[in-house]
This record gives C-alpha cells, structure tokens and sequence, in this order.
C-alpha cells in the first residue's frame, strides 16, 4: 500500500531531529508560561525553581504536575497565557467527570488543531477525494470542530452533521455516499445497527474507514463495527484541555495511536507516587503542550492509564505511540476492594457473542458492594424461552466473574432498552454516593 501522511517530514522524523524540536519548544514554552501566568509562576517558584533551573528537556521532571482540580480553580481565566485579544475561540470539556474546563485558542492554535486531525483522517486513508461524514457533536465539545477542521484542511468534502437524528444521518450517508465516518464508537455501532434493521449489509454503504474517539473502546468492539459497516476503524485520541482530538491517531497497523509528539510531549507516571516510568511501563499519562499558546499545559495529569512505545511502526511514523487507554483512572470502579474497568466487562461481553449495549449499576447493600450487569438482547435471542436466558446470564455471569474475580448478577434484557448513546456512552451508574 502506498504510503501516505499528511505533514510526512515531522510524521518521519528520526528521534535526534524530533528530541531537539521538542526540547527548543519546550524551552520557549517554559518561558512563554512563566512569563505570562502568574499561577505558573508561582508553582515553580513554590518548589524553588526559576527559568534558570530549567535548560534541557530532561529537566522538565523537575517541574510541578498541574491538574483537572488546577483547571477547574483557576477556572476560567487563570491560565490563560496570552491576551485574550488574540484569542479566536473557547471549547469546553463533556463534563463526564464534574465540573467543565474552558480552553482558549489563538488561530495558530487552532491551525495546528487542525493540522493533527488532519494527520488522523490522512493516515485513516483520506485524501480530497473522500466525502467525510462528521458526527461528533458540534459546539462546545472539541469532536465535531475539530475533525470539521481537520477534513477542511485534507479537502474532503465535510458533512457537518453533528450528533442526533440517526435517521437523517443514515439518509445523507446513503444520498452522498459518505465514504468516512467520525463519532464516537458507541454512535458508530448504534448507526450500524440502525443501518442492519434497514436492512443494509455492510456492502450497501460507500464507507470506507471510521475515525472513531473520545471514549474508551475494545478490540472486539472495533471487530463488531468494522463488520457491521465494513470498514476499517481507526481509533483517535484528545482531551479538550491540550486541544481536542487528534492528539494521537492510529496508523493501518492498528497497534496504538501516534501522538503528535511535535505538539505534545508525552510521559508515562506512576499516579500514585508521581514517578516518571521507562517507556513501557502503564501508567497515567501526562502531557506537556509545546505549541499552544492561549492554553499551554504544562506537565498535565490526563487520568488516563496507557502505556508508551517506541517500537518501530510499518507506515513508517517515527511519532512514538501510545496504547488505548484502558480508562480513566477515574472511571475506574472499586467493586468490594478489585479494581474494575468498565473495558473489562465490554471485552467479555462481545467475546460471548452479545450485543455491545450495556450498563452497569453498582450499589451498596448492607455494607457490601453490588455489581449488577444489564446486557441487551438481540431480538432473535429474546425470543428464547425465559429459562434459558437464565442459563446464559449464569455463564456470562461466570466469564465477568473469570475476568474481574468478583461475581456480578448479569440480567439479559430485551432488545432497545438500553439508552443509545449519540456522543459519549454512559457505561456506569454508580448509586453508592461515595463522593461528595
Ligand atoms: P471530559 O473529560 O469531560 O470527557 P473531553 O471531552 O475533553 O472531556 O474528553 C477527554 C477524555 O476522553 C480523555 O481524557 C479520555 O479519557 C477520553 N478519550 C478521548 N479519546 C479517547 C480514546 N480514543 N480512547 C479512550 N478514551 C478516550
Ligand atoms: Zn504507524
């Protein structure tokens, strides 16, 4: 296959180029912060440093982590490192996790925002030729702008449809025969069901390739979309704080996503004791932006767990990769003392054959914690009698129990009652009130 990128000297760059890049970025980023945020000032100055004590790359370590919490105090203007007079546009986090971050940008930033999703759609195989069917959700949330931008910059002709109104997306992706689609893989797979009760094989629609973020998803849940639309789907990864999606993207080697490292410096720590881990090691990713500037972040706590490489990639990207991110580290579910993540139950859910619409419901009966999974069924599958849906809720019941080591009570329910999801799935209700 004929290799393709959208920006090829930095997406090939060999690592001593690509380390002195950052290290120059870096530096003037340290600067640039400490000379226009005063809060950044100030936690340097608490841990005794100045410009002086930073002068390489390595010596970021030194510096302090900043966190959701810094965000959300210094909300909304505290971090903001340059005139808001050259600040062009503001996005907000989903909220999935509390309270909403803005992020501001200048057109610079959002040039480059664009230019990494740009790299994402291109190495998903898109070119000027490609229709792009974007139904993230359009407004505050970073999805839908930024793949708009990133499939401007390509030139495929870009559908703007946001999220919502399965029919009318189904409708358009059939009458301009949409070859690219972006959402969230949760609305990718509720769209291929939709399009399967139509009656429509994954040969009737012209789409290619999927680009598909924003929250946590399988293997096999890759599997089941790429078979329903008869696609290729690409995994795509951002957070609203360093810009949006298009942090990192996947290659045709589908083995983790390429972060823009020329934008973002990675690292891997240890969340509990803040120790930066050698490459290959799972951890909580941070994130220092070396580019932004209304918002530059530095050393940023992402809460997501991955884990980084460096082994060589056959599209021939030098960018280092990271791994799907397992979860949040706050979405992570302490179920009578085991650690659960909601990806875990997904994986067994479709290895056993069922639909990827589900629930989990966790509550707290006489001191002890409950685990309660809500799987749907298709509709061929409820019409079996009720006794033997109780057989196959005791053996999925036994595959999560396999998987987690504690034992959930699995109901099957019947077909559509389970709330489709047109942007981020809600996986968890957690009734045990254990946070204020
Ligand atoms: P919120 O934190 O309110 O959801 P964002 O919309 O900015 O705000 O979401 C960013 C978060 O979404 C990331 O930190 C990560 O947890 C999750 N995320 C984004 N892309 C992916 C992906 N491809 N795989 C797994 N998680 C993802
Ligand atoms: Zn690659």
């Amino acid at each position: 296959m004929e290799k393709r990128y959208y920006q090829q000297e930095v997406e090939t760059m060999s690592r001593e180029e690509m380390k002195k890049l950052q290290e120059e970025r870096f530096l003037k980023q340290v600067k640039h912060v400490y000379e226009n945020v005063p809060y950044y000032r100030k936690l340097m100055n608490d841990k005794g440093l100045t410009l002086d004590s930073i002068s390489s790359l390595d010596d970021i370590a030194k510096l302090p982590f900043l966190t959701k919490s810094d965000l959300r105090d210094q909300y909304p203007y505290g971090l903001l490192a340059t005139d808001l007079k050259n600040c062009v546009r503001i996005q907000s986090t989903s909220g999935t996790t509390g309270r909403r971050v803005v992020a501001f940008y200048t057109q610079e930033d959002i040039d480059i925002w664009e230019e990494c999703c740009a790299r994402a759609i291109v190495a998903a195989g898109g070119t000027n030729q490609d229709v792009c069917h974007v139904c993230y959700g359009y407004g505050l949330f970073t999805g839908g702008p930024g793949l708009n931008g990133g499939s401007h910059k390509v030139g495929c002709l870009t559908l703007p449809m946001s999220s919502g109104n399965t029919e009318r997306q189904i409708q358009f992706m059939m009458d301009l025969q949409s070859t690219i689609l972006c959402c969230t893989p949760s609305y990718a797979a509720y769209i291929g069901e939709t399009l399967k009760e139509k009656g429509y094989g994954p040969q009737d629609n012209s789409l290619k390739a999927g680009i598909f973020g924003a929250e946590p998803w399988t293997e096999e849940m890759r599997r089941d979309i790429e078979q329903t639309l008869g696609i290729k789907a690409y995994d795509i990864y951002g957070l609203t704080e360093t810009s949006g999606p298009g942090v990192s993207f996947e290659c045709e080697e589908q083995t983790g996503m390429h972060i823009n490292e020329d934008h973002f410096y990675a690292e891997i720590i240890d969340p509990e004791t803040g120790e930066v881990l050698p490459e290959g090691e799972k951890g909580e990713l941070v994130f220092t932006s070396l580019t932004k500037e209304a918002f530059p972040l530095i050393r940023y706590r992402t809460r997501d767990i991955c884990v980084l490489s460096r082994k060589k990639c056959s599209c021939g990207r030098t960018l280092i990769k990271m791994s799907k991110p397992m979860g949040r580290s706050d979405d992570m579910l302490i179920i009578r003392g085991v650690n659960v993540f909601p990806s875990q139950i997904e994986t067994v859910l479709l290895n056993e054959g069922y639909t990827p619409n589900y629930q989990i419901e966790v509550n707290r009966v006489n001191n002890t914690d409950t685990l309660d999974i809500n799987v749907e069924l298709n509709p061929e599958e409820y019409k079996e009698a009720n006794s033997v849906l109780e057989i196959h809720e005791k053996k999925l019941a036994s595959a999560i129990k396999t998987m987690l080591g504690i034992s959930p009570r699995v109901h099957l329910v019947a077909p559509k009652t389970i709330v489709r999801s047109e942007g981020k799935a809600v996986r968890v209700i957690d009734h045990r009130k254990l946070h204020d």
